[in-house]
Parts: C-alpha cells; structure tokens; sequence
C-alpha cells in the first residue's frame, strides 16, 4: 500500500473533535509513509488533513476540479496539485492514485465519493479497502440504515462487512494493511440459480 485517500468535509464540522481526527488521520498516513491523495482544497476537514500530513513531513497530492480552484481555495502548500476538468475527472483519479479509501465526517460531497468507491469495490472493479472513521458516533445513523439494506436482502452481508470502521486512525491504517477483499457477486439472486 502506498498512498490513501481521505473523503471528508470542506467545512469543520461542529465539533473541535472532528479537526482533531483529520488532523490524527493526516499525520498517521505520513507516518506509515503513505501519500495523501484528497480533494486539493485549503478548507474544513480536507485543509486540516493535508496540512497535518504535510507538517508531519508526508507527500500530499490534491485532485480538484478548476471550477473549484477558487471556491474551495487549493492548497498552494502541496506535493502536487492535479487541475482536472470535472467532478467524474477528479473521482476517477482519485481512485486510479489510491490504494485505499477513508472517510471521515463531512457533508453530501463526501458520501458520494465514498459511496462510489464502495459500489465499484462491491462490483469488483477494484480490491481496495474502504472505511469510515466513525468520530463522534458521527456515522452511526448511515452505519444503521446499511445495515436495514442488508436486513432487507438488498445488499449481501458480505459487501456490508467490506466496510472497515474504526474510531481510531492507526486501527483503521491497520485493518486496511491486512484487507482481504470479498469474493462474491453482486447479485444476491446468482446463488439460488
Ligand atoms: P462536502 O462533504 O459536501 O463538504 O464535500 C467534500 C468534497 O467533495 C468537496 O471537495 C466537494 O467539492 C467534493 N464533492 C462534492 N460533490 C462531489 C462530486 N459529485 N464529485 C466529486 N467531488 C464532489
């Protein structure tokens, strides 16, 4: 494993807690010589991980799209800073760059990231491991209603296990190091065939 991506919020979230886990998160990634591969921008969440990654001396590379450039503010202080043309741009480098995937608290934009690697993961597209870290409980009513997808055979339990949630950076980094990823298909309606 060489590098992670970190999903999370363009703003800071309630709670001082949350910047205190990006911040955790950022500095173990570089510790394990990972790079950092996130959304490029100075804001929130996303400017706390990078910045502390970057303080703890690791390679940090921004994705962002040039219509954000100036909304979100890019990072000036980064490793490398990809200018893409779009969204569908800036997801599928991302995920072409990482070897896995954290989320961490944040609003719309970061589950649809992370549910977009989930889903290609669960199609077999890719073997990475993909996670959330559950600061704060902050995930849990997500966590719940997957669950209630599971329960209700919309999912298979184990494309609900693929998901690797922790409460601390340095277990999740663990858990992603010794991911196995399922070996099954899709659809549920393949095994009674
Ligand atoms: P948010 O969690 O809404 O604060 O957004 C976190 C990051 O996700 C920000 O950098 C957003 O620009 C980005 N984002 C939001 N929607 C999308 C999308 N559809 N594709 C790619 N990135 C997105």
């Amino acid at each position: 494993m060489k590098s992670i991506c970190v999903f999370c919020g363009s703003n800071d979230g309630a709670r001082a807690t949350y910047t205190e886990a990006a911040i955790e998160l950022g500095a173990a990634i570089a510790g394990r010589d990972l790079t950092l591969v996130y959304g490029g921008a100075h804001v929130g969440l996303m400017g706390a991980v990078a910045d502390a990654a970057l303080r703890a001396g690791g390679e940090v590379v921004g994705v962002m799209p040039l219509a954000l450039v100036e909304k979100e503010i890019a990072h000036s202080g980064l490793t490398k800073l990809h200018a893409v043309g779009s969204m569908h741009e800036r997801k599928a480098m991302m995920a072409d760059l990482s070897d896995g995937f954290v989320a961490l608290p944040g609003g719309a934009g970061t589950l649809e990231e992370v549910f977009e690697v989930w889903t290609w993961g669960q199609l077999g597209h890719h073997d990475k491991p993909v996670g959330f870290l559950n600061v704060e409980a902050y995930f849990d009513g997500l966590l719940a209603f997957l669950d209630h997808q599971k329960e209700e055979r919309f999912m298979r339990p184990e494309h609900r296990d693929m998901l690797v949630v922790e409460t601390e950076s340095e277990s999740l980094l663990d858990r992603f190091a010794a991911y196995d990823p399922p070996r099954v298909a899709k659809w549920i309606s393949s095994d009674e065939r």
